[in-house]
């Protein structure tokens, strides 16, 4: 950040280096990406310092091209996250409630806690997932979930589902797989889209 500073590259109100959706900085020929760079966040539209792998990679490969004359658009921020912790996998993507009111929008949340497997098969957990929603449009904004296996597959449906603007209604009726040994009829990040769609119905 001080060769930044130094070199009179606009840094931004959340304290990174500033660039336009093509990765340019304010001057000239010189691009930016990784932790030292402000992207702005798909939902709220705020800049926002990643600080994510995930983004580091995606933002580098498009700066790369751009800096070899190419006009790759910088990939969208979520903030699609997952780790293990004492054998519990924690994933998170999107807004939390808190961060969804903080940027003034207003949501709908809810927590279940599903099973991965039909009952009548071993195995499987009981996975709590909290989505959030846009009241108005139902849109998902966001989800956390807590599971022993699988949690990353589940944040990236998720995150998938948010990119393209997909409501709990569309959530809760997507074509999920079934087969016992696998997943139940129903996958625990489709109930919270049911409990929010019912929830919303009746308001
Ligand atoms: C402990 C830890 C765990 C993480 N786990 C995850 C994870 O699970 N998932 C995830 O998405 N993200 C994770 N991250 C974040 C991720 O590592 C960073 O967001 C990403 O590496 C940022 O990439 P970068 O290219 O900006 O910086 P870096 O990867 O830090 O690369 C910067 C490079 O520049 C070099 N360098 C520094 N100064 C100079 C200099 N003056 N001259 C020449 N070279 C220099 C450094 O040696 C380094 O190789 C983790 C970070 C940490 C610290």
């Amino acid at each position: 950040m001080e060769l930044a500073r130094a070199s009179g590259i606009h840094i931004g109100k959340a304290g990174g280096i500033v660039s336009d959706k093509f990765l340019r900085t304010s001057v000239e020929n010189v691009f930016t990406c990784g932790d030292c760079a402000e992207s702005e966040h798909f939902i709220t539209k705020k800049p926002v310092l990643s600080a994510l792998g995930t983004i580091a990679s995606r933002h580098g490969m498009a700066a790369g091209e751009n800096a070899a004359g190419g006009e790759r658009v910088a990939a969208p921020v979520l903030g699609a996250t997952v780790m293990r912790l004492f054998g519990l996998e924690i994933g998170s993507v999107g807004l939390t409630e808190t961060q969804a009111k903080d940027a003034n929008l207003d949501v709908i949340a809810m927590q279940v806690k599903y099973p991965s497997l039909p009952h009548y098969f071993e195995g499987g957990e009981e996975v709590p997932v909290r989505m959030i929603a846009e009241k108005q449009t139902g849109k998902i904004l966001g989800a956390q979930i807590l599971c022993r296996e699988a949690a990353a597959l589940r944040v990236n449906l998720i995150s998938t589902a948010i990119l393209a603007g997909v409501t709990v209604s569309q959530f809760a009726d997507s074509d999920f797989c079934y087969s016992p040994p696998c997943s139940d009829i129903w996958a625990p990040e489709a109930i919270a889209a049911q409990t929010i769609m019912r929830r919303l119905k009746r308001s």
